[in-house]
């Protein structure tokens, strides 16, 4: 332990941290910073005045890192050494250590935006360049200014710019952890493989056979990657012939692994045994396992990018910048000297790899960072001037707040609603929140909650751990989940949580049904709080049971669909004439499509609804709308007129643009303008359609 390079330099940090309100401390990935810099200030008596803060980009480190500090410490979890993430919180009065992730102090910040609960805040991993920890280290910059001198902010980071930071910071001191890594060698692929799964086997089963001991770590991109190479090492280890190597455990690494799994990582291996880890970039930087020898860099990650104005995600797998590599390859020196296999030639590394990853805030969509940003309610922080290390586009902002508009979080001058307001207080991105708002006044919220609930765990519902699809479908061929009336997913998430709700929350139930059980006890708690901040915005009592109203309340969901419509008016799609492709409302004109997954039901013409709001859209490649919800065009045409007065310019609170009241020929939405007007055509014909259908059903009576 007193070996790890930052408890060396205690004395100095605690000197420097003594004389400055702001410190930043670069040290090599593995130096102590996450799990000994709390400890170092509690020490010398910073948690006297208040709790020691780490944020952390990611769920799993934060759980992780404050696990493994108490162990060090010996306390319970959750006692003098806690964690707090989204919709989990294991801390009590007497924590004075505490991990959360950089959204978790967010939300914290909102209730009490002075933090007062915090003498100290650290925030961790800020290299990552995460959105969240991005608006923290401009709201810490303010709470300096603010709050008395005792405050203290330290940015920790493992390669980040330190000099840009301290700049940021009106030049705080840098503080170099001086790393000892031993030296690595890099050896590169003559060509880039056809296959990297395939490459990373045949090179890991490689270096087993051949090179002296020392545990493997590869980077794959995502889970499902992660999923196959493990299997696949899995079948070649076992037919390896006995004694001709040493065992070999294989083990995955990434932040879906339930936590039991997640635990044998950290653990030591049995004697004689090579580890072979297989994670995501998560164990470049945020994790540390030790005894890492070889590192095997496929030379890709799995990002999100956001395209504003498309107004829609896509999940791609890119190249890793220099940074990222060289932080892989970092990892194989931590012990003793190692090697770094690249599975790509080196002019790739010279030529194509960016210096260093694009900041998060430059590919999100910022609707919740903006709607966040206006309801902290200071008078000195300005959205479109907030200070930020790297500014987001200003397209990505007008974005935004187009996007909040729509859903009545901001009005047409820009200035927060009281919905808004409230909106900001669930943790929820902004539609699901506006949802909530809105089933309130229709009588559904018991209904909206389970929906939201649901979606906030969808992810881990359906994969039970370490199972690949094809292989649940086979051990669960038939099972009796309700079908969403052919209205879409958001209704059968609700009918499986009331399916569920009505078994008394029963396990066997779950398993019967090929669902996740910790997912499902995981809704269900998630349910419970978001219910506790509903009753707490009321500001009285809900009726929030599950299964609290009977068949007839129930029939065609009218009430939730139009809530749901309500609050996804940002994300609402109207199927093209003739065919299911549909055109997103709002943004530039492409088509796209239902997910295969959907439940969502054609009529008896083969056509889908004429209008939908959908969860998530995402290319992969091709466009798809993920979780659909069918709603009426009686609800969807207020919104078409709110797109068709809006106003971006004023939105952004900027000059407003009198002279265009008439002509509307805004320079950032031509497109979306021509779109309407285009559309409308086809709307009046659906209009005449239904009238139609309306007076043949009338004539029958
Ligand atoms: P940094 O944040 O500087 O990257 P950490 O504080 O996360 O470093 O880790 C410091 C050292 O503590 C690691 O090198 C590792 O040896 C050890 N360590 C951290 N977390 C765990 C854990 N969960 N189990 C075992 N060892 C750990
Ligand atoms: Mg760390």
């Amino acid at each position: 332990m007193a070996t790890l390079p930052i408890l060396q330099h205690e004395e100095k940090i605690i000197e420097t941290v003594n004389q400055n309100h702001v410190v930043v401390i670069i040290g090599e990935t593995g130096s102590g910073k996450s799990t000994q810099l709390s400890q170092i200030l509690h020490r010398h008596g910073y948690s006297n005045s208040g709790k020691i803060a780490v944020t952390q980009p990611r769920r799993v480190a934060a759980v992780s890192v404050a696990r493994r500090v108490s162990q060090e410490l010996g306390v319970h979890l959750g006692e003098e050494v806690g964690y707090a993430i989204r919709f989990e919180d294991r801390t009590s009065h007497n924590t004075h250590i505490k991990y959360l992730t950089d959204g978790v102090l967010l939300r914290e910040s909102l209730a009490d935006p002075e933090l007062n609960d915090y003498s100290v805040i650290i925030l961790d991993e800020a290299h990552e360049r995460s959105l969240n920890t991005d608006i923290l280290m401009g709201l810490m910059k303010r709470l300096v200014k603010v709050r008395s001198s005792d405050f203290k902010v330290l940015i920790t980071s493992a390669t980040l710019d330190g000099n840009k930071v301290s700049k940021f910071f009106t030049d705080c001191p840098v503080l170099t952890i001086p790393g000892k890594l031993y030296p690595v060698e890099i050896l590169y692929s003559k060509e880039r493989p056809s296959s990297y799964l395939e490459s990373s086997l045949k090179t890991a089963l490689d270096i087993h056979a051949r090179q002296p001991e020392g545990d493997i770590l590869i980077f794959m991109t995502g889970q499902d990657d992660i999923e196959k190479l493990v299997s696949k090492l899995e079948d070649k280890v076992r037919a390896l012939e006995e004694g001709s190597c040493m065992d070999a455990i294989i083990l995955p690494l990434h932040g879906s692994l339930p936590p039991e799994l997640q635990v044998r990582v950290f653990s030591p291996p049995p004697p004689n045994c090579r580890r072979i880890i297989v994670a995501t970039n998560i164990a470049e930087t945020s994790l540390t396992v030790d005894g890492v020898v070889y590192v095997i860099d496929s030379g890709y990650v799995k990002q999100r990018q956001y395209n504003p104005s498309a107004g829609m995600y896509s999940l791609d797998v890119v190249q890793i910048s220099k940074v990222q590599a060289n932080q892989r390859a970092g990892r194989a020196g931590r012990t003793r000297p190692g090697k770094c296999y690249r599975l790509y030639p080196s002019r790739v590394y010279d030529v194509e790899l960016l210096d260093a990853t694009v900041p998060e805030i430059q590919r999100s969509s910022l609707a919740g960072c903006v709607l966040y940003l206006k309801s902290l309610d200071l008078p000195d922080i300005d959205i479109l001037k907030f200070d930020f290390l790297d500014p987001p586009s200003s397209e990505s902002l007008q974005d935004a707040l187009k996007q909040l508009y729509l859903i009545d979080a901001i009005d047409g001058n820009g200035a927060i609603t009281s919905i808004g307001r409230k909106m900001a207080e669930l943790p929820l991105e902004p539609s699901l929140s506006r949802t909530l708002m809105e089933a309130n006044n229709y009588g559904c919220i018991s209904e909206a909650l389970s929906v939201a609930a649901m979606l906030s765990a969808e992810t881990a519902l359906l994969s039970a751990p370490g199972r690949s699809k094809t292989e649940r479908k086979r051990k669960n061929p038939v099972t009796n989940l309700p079908d969403g009336s052919g209205l879409g997913d958001h209704i059968q998430l609700l009918q499986i949580y009331e399916c569920w709700d009505q078994t008394d929350y029963d396990i066997g139930w779950c398993k019967d049904n090929g669902l996740q059980v910790r997912g499902m006890l995981f809704v269900r708690d998630v349910r419970k709080q978001l219910s506790q901040i509903m009753q707490k915005i009321a500001k009285g009592p809900l009726d929030i049971r599950a299964n609290g109203k009977g068949e007839e309340f129930r029939k065609g969901y009218r009430n939730l669909r139009k809530a749901l419509c309500t609050g996804y008016a940002n994300q609402l799609a109207e199927r093209k004439m003739h065919h299911n492709g549909y055109r997103i409302l709002g943004f530039q004109a492409q088509v796209v499509q239902v997910h295969p997954s959907s439940v969502l039901k054609a009529d008896e013409l083969g056509k889908f609804p004429d209008y939908v709001v959908y969860h998530e859209l995402i290319a992969t490649p091709r466009p798809y709308m993920r979780n659909v919800c069918s709603v009426e065009m009686r609800w969807v045409v207020p919104i078409i007129n709110k797109l068709k007065t809006l106003d971006v310019y004023k939105l952004s609170g900027g000059v407003e643009h009198v002279e265009e009241e008439t002509e509307r020929n805004l320079p950032d939405l031509p497109k979306k303008d021509a779109e309407v007007a285009a559309s409308s055509d086809d709307r009046e014909s659906r209009i005449q359609a239904a009238r139609e259908r309306f007076l043949a059903r009338k004539g029958k009576k």
